[in-house]
């Protein structure tokens, strides 16, 4: 077994025990479910707006290629410019480079699931960059020195106490404070950092190719002043964030705030044309858009996964999952976890080491009931699946247990010569991984296709 998969298997064993974090996420997330009814309301007919959604991002998906040399000529227009980045280190040398030009030595940061992706703080921190997390809950996670713990609230697996004993170690603040109270010391302690910044990095919800834009939808103005307060504004994003026309927003707005956190609207929706233009007040002098690949080409060359590129990272199949919220975000030591984490994370990096998340799924297909865009995410668990073991992944013994199956199950003769003491004492013997969690697997003493010939005779 690959060490990714023992390390999976072993953190789930324990998180799966952990009754105080499984508090807080029921908690957590009871509180999500409580209000994603009424954000469904302002729809007409919710099922034809995700059945559009997931029409217009196939659309972009087709066509992805022109999709994006629109946007670039569009933003270039107006001087944004734009950087193919194949891998993750690309990409962060790219970063690397704007920064040593503008001498920079420190950043603010909006949250971005992208540069997690790319493990940017890491990377910043190693060339003596500072880099702050701005949004709150990304703030949080980075006070604890911990990655986010789930796509759209990083910090959900946390108290408010927990949250007020982490400010008092980190920040010398007193620990009784309240939840309002600690969003102030925050403000105050970001807001210095926003005026000393050289560079502000954020992500993108959607990249817009007619007009050539970027949207960024937030709750906190965070992402907003780092792209508009520093002279040096750099975008890294995935390049399957594409929508075709600046119209589109008009239903992946409301959609991924209704999806994500109930809301009808998010507070923040920001449109970014490029930099400062002239005649303008504000807006930074520079701006860079990094379009990240890697591995995302790897899935738009697969027919059948393709359609994993339409995720708009809503996070409502994280929870929705059974799995996700017995072993929560962590376990899975990705940048996505969850479904959607479990579709594309063999693909983005490595199927033989990441195979193992497509097995951790009970295939019960409420990810799939509540996507945003209607992802077959069930569907694409088993493909990936398929794919592995035609990849020639399992062992020899699983593929001779399988074969002995297979003969068994089309020759019921055969499966009729062993008495049932007999095929306990195979199955007990030989599944001692299935039996690690569970008692002994008992047949009955007639078979089925025994007591049906007694009762109807050989017909
Ligand atoms: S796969 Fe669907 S539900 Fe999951 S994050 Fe993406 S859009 Fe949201």
């Amino acid at each position: 077994m690959k060490e990714t998969a023992s390390d999976f298997i072993a953190k789930s064993a324990e998180k799966a025990v952990d009754r105080d974090h499984r508090q807080k996420i029921n908690f957590n997330i009871g509180r999500y479910d409580a209000v994603v009814p009424a954000g469904k309301q302002q729809f007409a007919n919710v099922h034809l707006a995700r059945e559009r959604a997931k029409n217009i991002k196939w659309k972009a998906i087709e066509t992805l290629d022109r999709q994006l040399e629109k946007f670039e000529a569009g933003i270039t227009k107006r001087g944004g410019k734009v950087i193919w980045a194949e891998t993750a280190e690309q990409a962060r040398e790219e970063i690397l480079k704007i920064c040593e030009e503008k001498n920079c030595r420190s950043i603010v940061k909006s949250k971005s699931m992208v540069t997690e992706e790319i493990q940017l703080n890491e990377f910043l921190e190693e060339n003596h960059i500072e880099s702050v997390e701005t949004d709150l809950g990304e703030y949080i996670q980075q006070l604890a020195n911990e990655p986010p713990y789930h796509i759209v609230t990083p910090a959900m697996h946390k108290s408010k106490e927990d949250v007020a004993k982490l400010f008092a170690e980190k920040l010398g603040t007193d620990p009784t404070l309240t939840p309002e109270q600690l969003t102030l010391v925050a403000r105050q302690t970001l807001r210095e950092k926003y005026t000393k910044a050289e560079v502000g990095i954020t992500g993108a919800n959607f990249i817009i190719a007619d007009i050539g834009a970027i949207a960024i939808t937030e709750n906190e103005g965070n992402a907003r002043l780092s792209c508009a307060w520093p002279k040096t504004h750099i975008v890294v994003t995935g390049i399957e964030k594409i929508i075709p026309s600046l119209t589109d927003l008009a239903l992946f707005w409301p959609l991924l705030a209704t999806y994500g956190t109930g809301q009808k609207i998010t507070v923040y929706n920001t449109i970014v044309t490029g930099p400062r233009q002239a005649g303008e007040s504000d807006g930074p002098e520079d701006m860079y858009v990094i379009l990240l690949d890697n591995g995302r080409t790897n899935i738009l060359a697969n027919e059948k996964t393709r359609e994993s590129l339409y995720c708009i990272r809503c996070g409502a199949c994280l929870n929705a999952c059974p799995v996700y919220k017995n072993i929560g975000g962590h376990t899975y030591s990705t940048a996505y976890s969850g479904p959607i984490g479990s579709v594309i994370t063999p693909h983005l990096k490595n199927m033989d080491e990441w195979k193992h998340l497509s097995y951790a799924s009970s295939l019960c297909g409420n990810c799939t009931e509540v996507c945003a865009v209607k992802i077959n995410l069930h569907e694409l668990l088993l493909e990936n699946r398929h794919e592995s073991v035609d990849e020639g992944d399992p062992s020899f013994a699983e593929r001779m247990g399988w074969k002995m199956w297979k003969q068994a199950m089309l020759h019921r003769g055969f499966m009729n010569m062993g008495s049932s003491n007999m095929k306990n004492w195979i199955v007990n013997k030989f599944l001692v991984d299935w039996k690690k969690h569970r008692g002994n697997m008992e047949f009955p003493k007639k078979s089925f296709n025994q007591m049906w010939r007694e009762k109807y005779g050989s017909r």
